[in-house]
């Protein structure tokens, strides 16, 4: 087996229910595909693929927003840059429903509120899982954290590599896209962009 083919026998979505036309739809989706679904190995398969979906798209459940909600007024007369970088992160293009699977550098610069770090993160993961486009998950993010923050600016790079891409079409293995949106000082000015841009490393 190699797969982890029994991961959804323990995950959060453990018992979720798949209604039969959900596993008829898969059943359908493998008969195009070119196998045939009554097969043995295919039988469990379209309740597996049903969750895992569930799984993947698990950013439809929550507003992202919900993960600034906490946030610290004392800064400690802190007023550089905030910065979270090489954020692994996995989402689908909402073209091919394929994986989109890269890194995330987000960057905030505060006005007078901070929250804890790894809400970046779960904010990107929150726009990260649905049917996504690059670009829009790059400007989601970023408009996410100048609304809840309000802070001097936010910057957003995301690096990453699409299964549409490389799996298929023109199979260009290894060929990445960079996307970024930049808001606030980080647009306006001159230095500060620089400045958040090379800590980033680019
Ligand atoms: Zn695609």
């Amino acid at each position: 087996m190699s797969c982890d083919s029994d991961a959804g026998d323990a995950g959060p979505m453990a018992k979720l229910p798949v209604p039969e036309h959900v596993q008829d739809a898969i059943r359908t989706l493998i008969s195009w595909a070119g196998d045939d679904p009554s097969r043995e190995g295919l039988l469990d398969t379209p309740a597996r693929v049903a969750r895992a979906w569930k799984e993947y798209c698990q950013g439809y459940q929550d507003d992202p927003a919900i993960h600034l909600a906490r946030q610290f007024e004392e800064v400690g007369g802190y007023d550089e840059v905030v910065l979270l970088k090489d954020i692994p992160f996995q989402s689908h293009c909402e073209h091919h429903m394929a994986p989109i699977t890269g890194k995330a550098a987000i960057a905030y610069m505060p006005r007078d509120k901070v929250v804890g770090i790894s809400k970046l993160a779960r904010v990107l993961h929150g726009y990260a899982q649905r049917l996504q486009i690059q670009e829009r998950l790059t400007a989601e993010v970023a408009q996410c954290i100048w609304d809840n923050l309000q802070p001097h600016g936010v910057a957003v790079v995301i690096e990453a590599q699409h299964g549409c891409m490389t799996g298929r079409g023109v199979k260009t293995p290894g060929v990445g896209m960079v996307t970024s949106r930049l808001i606030g000082c980080f647009l306006d000015d001159h230095r500060s962009r620089k400045e958040v841009l090379s800590l980033m490393g680019y």
